[in-house]
């Protein structure tokens, strides 16, 4: 495979305040360690803003001339727990242009694949609102760009943040052209999430949530991915699959309470790259999200960097899951089975 890596200095411009943990040290500790310790030399892909039309596809225009007036103050709270500073804009204009340009990178193959190492994050960001340390949606953006300038018909979103995607969520709630595919703790921060939450009217079966309690291991996330989004994608036949990879399900990240080793990521790495070669000629772009063990989040990336280019082989983990884990997913499996070959 060829694999691409997107990452700019300027995304860290954007900062938010002293003490935050979604914060530059993030992307550096990333950079440091790929600079040093990554056995292949990715294809560079290099950011670029995105337009006001393609924002507008996810977007309320009168949101993004917000966004835009933050340049002007060298801080703005947006909710709670998300700030700009003057060069937050900047940085989310390129995250979102950035992802888009990594999409056209992986389409340009075949056997292309990339990860685009993105600040700010993205997956909660909603139509008219900033939220959960979000700006503008990535992900969400890219999958529009696919669609609407590639001529794409079918995307696949799978998100293993440990929040809930509800911004990429609620952008195609009622489509049945990306489906949106979602593992998360719950209760928990955004809220939502259910296994209910199934899509509206075409869109019923295209979002495929499923909320689980704290601690999961390697063997859950493997088991989820592999015998539920599995069949989906098998069935569904994306022709791009994007990933919202969330590094906050990590053993050793402050805030997630799950249990994933960096062996666990490169077997969800591994998942996915067998998911996109059954389905799409390997077209895999993962987009970082949250994450907040700064090392540990950079030892993550780098193994799921050299098992999307090849230099590490998957790893042996048993996908199997404990009677929690197993309580917790039969009615996302019952819900589902109306749509899917579950
Ligand atoms: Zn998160």
């Amino acid at each position: 495979m060829t694999t691409g890596v997107l990452l700019d200095p300027r995304f860290n411009g954007h900062f938010m305040g002293p003490g935050h943990i979604e914060c530059p040290e993030r992307l550096e500790a990333i950079e440091a360690l790929l600079k040093t310790e990554l056995d292949f030399s990715p294809a560079r892909i290099a950011a670029r803003p995105a337009s006001a039309a393609e924002l507008a596809r996810v977007h309320a225009p009168e949101y993004i001339d917000f966004l835009s007036r933050t340049r002007e103050r060298a801080h703005t709270p947006l909710d709670g727990d998300t700030a700009a500073s003057s060069l937050s804009y900047e940085a989310a204009l390129l995250a979102a242009g950035g992802t888009i340009e990594a999409a056209d990178f992986v389409l340009a193959g075949p056997g292309r694949n990339a990860f685009a190492l993105v600040r700010p994050p993205g997956h909660h960001a909603e139509r008219g609102t900033a939220k959960g340390f979000c700006l503008f949606n990535n992900v969400a953006v890219a999958a529009e760009h696919l669609i609407r300038e590639r001529g794409l018909r079918r995307i696949l979103i799978a998100d293993w943040d440990v929040h809930h995607g509800n911004g990429t969520q609620n952008a195609f709630y009622a489509r049945d052209d990306v489906l949106f595919f979602s593992t998360h703790r719950s209760p928990f921060f955004p809220g939502g999430g259910g296994w209910d939450e199934i899509g509206a009217g075409d869109g019923r079966g295209y979002t495929v949530n499923a909320p689980l309690s704290a601690g999961k291991t390697d063997g859950d996330f493997l088991f989820l991915y592999r015998n539920i989004l599995g069949p989906i994608a098998r069935a569904f036949m994306p022709e791009f699959i994007l990933v919202s990879a969330g590094f906050d399900i990590y053993a050793g990240d402050p805030l997630g309470g799950m249990r994933v080793s960096l062996e666990g990521f490169a077997g969800l790495a591994s998942e996915l790259m067998d998911l996109a070669q059954e389905t799409c000629g390997g077209r895999l772009l993962l987009v970082l999200e949250g994450g907040y063990h700064i090392d540990g989040q950079a030892r993550a990336v780098r193994e799921v960097l050299r098992r999307m280019a090849g230099t590490r082989a998957a790893p042996d983990i048993r996908a199997d899951i404990s009677i929690t884990t197993q309580k917790e997913i039969t009615p996302v499996v019952d819900v589902q089975r109306a749509f899917w070959p579950l």
